[in-house]
């Protein structure tokens, strides 16, 4: 049987048990589609990465004697859609049996499987190989349960692939060191220099301008920093384990006006295009740690183990357990614009401008970034949650829709009414004051709440309490900030509202 094998660009599995023998009747194809780069707007760096990774894949594929047939984006064959791309291949390949991977994202899984029914030859759906759990694990593991937390799957992903476990009990005697995952960095802890892989992507680049792709964010093409081939892949996992591992917990929540990326391991793109397994990443983790164990505490080992273990795979297990309807939620009924300094960076709110330029500079901004600045403060702003999902969608390299929705509409803006997060996370500008050093150096003073130069998160955050009062104020972790928003006097809480509305109709002024 003349047998079609579809790999989509974050299926960049080598490892993959496809790979283990080559067949000369079976052919790989890999296609670069509009689809994929109109869906929504994307920054330049996702765009050329994920093109970057595709082509090296397929090269790589080629080198071991398996038979591709690669789309680029300018290619005169390519129809720039996945479906009619297959059409084609099947009918000038005659091909007789065509065999997918399932995605990851709802959109493409429909889209395939309702093509494979208007086939007339046979189809299979194989496993990436690449997650710990399958698609309804986490659903099976909760059923019955009215509360999917996190933490008890996590515990239960801890038993059961034996991981920082000792006779059935967590090591060092505690499941989890978040208490102590929460230091601000002030510079004296030592950042080692960054990884950076010099990629020359120059012609992608050309090609995507060429095509007419609309994107966002900027990109240094000569060197382009991220891993686009599994050895470089590796090579990032390496870095972090050998020079960051030790710090990553204690400063897994911090910011700096400095530092980018300061202890993150900026492995996300690698491994949702699946260049590398989180399997592989756990597994070097733990290595690092036996070997350093006097060096290197079990809560930073605990820490970043908990993100891909606990984190990614629970995402992914509420992703497809509240798909497709998840994407309509808007608990908090919210519906203000996106600013546009979102696309800008342009506003005297330093920590807004910090993780903007970040985002748009480099397609990265780190998890409280992501939840505490801007996820923040466009919570408290009451955005329309859609903005929302497409500009997180769009500006990060690592956002692929099954981790990106529920982490931005769940996570960070309480749009399903708490079926991911137990409160929403919302602060106030201390929060933000205590993690980093960016109210240090603002245009706003983050002690005062209604003069002119007062940060705009103090009035934003109380004025967001009082307006959502019908959806939280029955929320047992809410009670104690009701409660203070109670005692405060009929005055202040009219100055708030006064306030909030001056920020709200200007906010692109702030
Ligand atoms: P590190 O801090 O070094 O963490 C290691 C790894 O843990 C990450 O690479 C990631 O794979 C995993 N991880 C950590 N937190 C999470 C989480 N909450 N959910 C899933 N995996 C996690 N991550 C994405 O991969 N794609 C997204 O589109 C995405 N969108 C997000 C949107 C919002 C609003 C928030 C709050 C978080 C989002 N995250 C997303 C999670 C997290 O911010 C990124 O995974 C992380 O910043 C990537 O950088 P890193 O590799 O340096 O991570
Ligand atoms: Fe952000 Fe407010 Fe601090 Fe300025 S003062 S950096 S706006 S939290």
């Amino acid at each position: 049987m003349k047998k079609l094998r579809l790999i989509l660009g974050d299926q960049l599995n080598s490892k993959h048990s496809w790979f283990s023998k080559t067949d000369k009747n079976t052919i790989y194809c890999i296609f670069e589609m509009r689809q994929e780069t109109d869906y929504v707007t994307h920054h330049i760096q996702k765009i050329v990465g994920f093109f970057a990774a595709m082509r090296n894949f397929a090269n790589e594929l080629e080198k071991e004697n398996h038979q591709v047939i690669y789309f680029t984006i300018n290619d005169t064959k390519n129809t720039q859609s996945l479906t009619d791309n297959l059409l084609l291949l099947i009918k000038e390949q005659q091909i007789e049996e065509l065999e997918y991977l399932a995605p990851d994202e709802y959109r493409l899984d429909k889209q395939l499987n309702d093509f494979a029914n208007t086939l007339s030859i046979p189809t299979h759906v194989y496993s990436t190989e690449h997650f710990y759990t399958e698609r309804e694990e986490l659903a099976n593991f909760f059923k019955g349960k009215k509360q999917f937390l996190m933490e008890n799957f996590y515990r239960n992903m801890r038993k059961k692939h034996q991981i920082l476990m000792v006779n059935e009990q967590p090591e060092g005697g505690k499941w989890n060191y978040d208490a102590s995952n929460r230091k601000k960095w002030k510079g004296d802890v030592l950042i080692p220099t960054e990884i950076n892989f010099d990629n020359d992507v120059s012609d992608i680049l050309d090609d995507v301008k060429k095509a007419g792709v609309k994107y966002i964010g900027k990109i240094n093409a000569k060197y382009f920093e991220y891993p686009i081939s599994r050895k470089q892949s590796v090579a990032q996992l390496h870095y972090f384990c050998k020079h960051l591992l030790i710090h990553f917990g204690d400063y897994q929540d911090a910011m700096h006006t400095d530092k980018i990326y300061l202890f993150h391991s900026r492995i996300s793109f690698a491994m949702n295009t699946k260049m590398i397994s989180p399997k592989e990443i756990v597994a070097y983790v733990l290595e690092t740690y036996r070997q350093r164990e006097s060096e290197i505490d079990i809560s930073q080992v605990e820490g970043f183990i908990r993100q891909i273990l606990g984190w990614r795979e629970y995402m992914r297990g509420m992703y497809w357990h509240l798909m497709p309807t998840y994407k309509k939620e808007n608990f908090l009924s919210n519906t203000n614009k996106l600013p546009d300094f979102f696309w800008t960076g342009n506003t005297k709110m330093n920590c807004l401008k910090n993780a903007i330029h970040n985002s748009l500079d480099n397609g990265y901004a780190h998890h409280i970034q992501r939840l505490m600045v801007t996820g923040n403060f466009a919570l408290l702003a009451q955005v329309n949650p859609d903005e929302i999902d497409a500009w997180y969608l769009g500006i990060y390299v690592d956002a692929l829709e099954w981790v990106q929705l529920p982490n931005t509409r769940g996570m960070s803006q309480f749009a399903d009414g708490g079926k991911i997060a137990t409160k929403p996370y919302v602060s106030s500008g201390s929060y933000i004051s205590k993690m980093s050093n960016y109210c240090d150096s603002c245009a706003y003073k983050k002690a005062k709440k209604f003069e002119e130069d007062a940060c705009p998160f103090n009035a934003l955050y109380w004025n967001f309490l009082e307006e959502k009062q019908a959806q939280l104020s029955s929320n047992f972790r809410m009670k104690m900030m009701y409660s203070v928003l109670h005692k405060m006097s009929s005055t202040d809480r009219i100055k708030i509202k006064e306030k909030a509305a001056h920020i709200l109709e200007n906010i692109d002024a702030y």
